[in-house]
């Protein structure tokens, strides 16, 4: 591990602050040092506070002093996503239509990991709305990858991925609805886990596909995410889809958790369009398994090939629905330019919503128009019903399935101009969303020049316990995660 602070696993950390190594303040100085030097080049962030991050970090070690311990992200940087509320904060989703939006309250992941004490950093960039695969969606503008900036950091939580692994950050929050925290994690060579719909709540998050959505950990460990799942999981009453079920200590269950696991490895997801080094990087997680004495299987999901479609017609239905509520009345940007109400309506969400929103707002209000609606969204529902049961066909004969996370390493910023060629880099991790499983993303290695590669081990509902350890024992016997990029 890194000797630099701004690099060391929360878990590391808070052993440190603990045994009085050092403050969380002089931890906060230090994060913040290093964003300074690294930003401009990164562009990780949309904004951040510096005087309120350090009045949390103070308070975090007064509570220390005080005896009052509240677990391990006491006094830890954490930044978030910027789809998440913190009352006070902007609250843009990366889009002009909320640019100066301040958000009057916190989502349930904030209060919750403010109450675990962690010091909440700066406003993460992210594609407009969520929607996207490379943050260059942004109204902002693009986030570039840590590890070579003349690349993608991923999306649509590339933010999140590239602040961590850059030293930005000791851990964050994405959002995931089609594949949004494991890709960016895959690209930036840290671990994200987006966990089972229901387990943690969404209540304060800007909704994009509701059926989809899931609030998830990157973090630079297995280990890291699970005391970051641990803060954030559990039933809220805010949120109608949140399940009840009780929250595991999934850090001690890391520990007690053996193999051998019986490993699922579907067809469908080594075939055409796998970039050949990611391939092989994967094939050697598979030997690695194999060699523990896992069981490996070859399993098939028939109906992955539809999941593109399913997903395009199903997530733009529910953002159209869901940015309804941005009409330049409620909320954000207001036209200037508008003669009566029905054209403040058309001017302010003209002007406020980038192409990509503007596509899938147009997209999703005609599969869900009269006349249409049987042939697009109703059918997208039976289709997604069935890729549902292919994975749980498989889950009758395997504990967990690994796939590769993305078909491509980080591509080159502006490489990437038609939309579909966007599309196809969640091809591995929708089919996870649609079916409402837990999904972790685990770094596997480098390309030849130097790219991060990512595995996905994707779990059975509420199985995030099994997940984490699987994902562990690879990363304890691998540690990819020691290496950092040179900024
Ligand atoms: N890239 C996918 C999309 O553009 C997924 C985004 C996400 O998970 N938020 O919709």
């Amino acid at each position: 591990m890194s000797s630099e602070l701004f690099f060391q696993p929360i878990a590391q950390l808070a052993a440190a602050l603990d045994a009085k190594k050092f403050s969380s303040v002089e931890l906060t100085r230090a994060v913040i040092a290093r964003t300074k030097a690294v930003e401009a080049r990164v562009h990780a962030f949309n904004s951040f506070d510096e005087a309120a991050v350090l009045a949390q970090a103070a308070a975090s070690d007064a509570r220390r002093a005080a005896g009052q311990a509240r677990g391990p992200l006491n006094g830890i940087p954490i930044g978030l996503k910027d789809v998440i509320a913190v009352a006070g904060q902007p609250l843009t989703a990366s889009s002009k239509i909320l640019a100066n939006f301040v958000s009057p309250y916190d989502a349930t992941v904030t209060v919750k990991l403010k109450h675990a004490g962690a010091v909440l950093w700066g406003r993460l960039n992210c594609d407009e709305f969520a929607m996207g695969s490379s943050t260059e969606n942004s109204a902002n503008g693009p986030t570039s990858n840590p590890w070579d900036l003349a690349r993608v950091p991923g999306g649509s939580s590339g933010g999140s991925a590239a602040a961590l692994a850059a030293g930005e950050a000791s851990a964050t929050l994405g959002s995931d609805t089609g594949g949004s925290i494991r890709q960016p994690a895959a690209l930036c060579g840290v671990v994200g886990l987006k966990p089972t719909y229901g387990l943690v709540s969404r209540y304060g998050l800007v909704a994009f596909a509701s059926s989809l959505d899931q609030i998830g950990p990157l973090a630079r460990t297995v280990e890291d995410a699970a005391i970051m799942l641990g803060a954030i999981a559990g039933h809220d009453e805010r949120d109608s889809t949140s399940f009840r079920t009780e929250i595991p200590d999934y850090r001690a269950e890391l520990k007690t958790r053996r193999g051998p696991w019986r490993l699922g490895i579907p067809k469908e997801y080594f075939g055409e369009g796998l970039d050949p080094e990611i391939g092989a990087a994967v094939e050697q997680v598979i030997a690695f398994y194999q060699k523990q004495g896992c069981e490996i299987k070859e399993v098939s999901l028939p109906h992955t090939r539809y999941c593109l479609d399913t997903y395009y017609v199903i997530a733009t239905a529910e953002a159209s629905s869901n940015l309804a509520r941005f009409d330049g009345i409620r909320y954000g940007h207001r036209s200037k330019n508008a003669t009566d109400i029905v054209d403040l309506y058309f001017q302010s969400r003209a002007e406020g919503f980038g192409a990509e929103v503007k596509r899938r707002i147009i997209l999703g209000t005609y599969v869900l128009s009269s006349g249409y609606y049987d042939a697009y969204y109703l059918r997208a529902q039976k289709v997604r019903t069935l890729i549902r049961q292919d994975f749980m066909n498989a889950f009758r004969e395997v504990d967990a399935l690994l796939t590769p996370t993305s078909p491509m390493p980080a591509f080159k910023l502006g490489e990437k101009a038609d939309p579909l060629a966007l599309y196809l880099c969640d091809i591995y991790t929708i089919g996870v969303n649609l079916a409402g499983l837990p999904g972790i993303s685990v770094p596997c290695g480098f390309t030849q020049s130097g790219l991060p590669i990512g595995a996905q081990l994707i779990g059975q509902p509420f199985c995030e316990t099994d997940l984490l350890a699987i994902a562990h024992a690879y990363e304890q016997a691998h540690g990819w995660n020691t290496k950092f990029p040179f900024l």
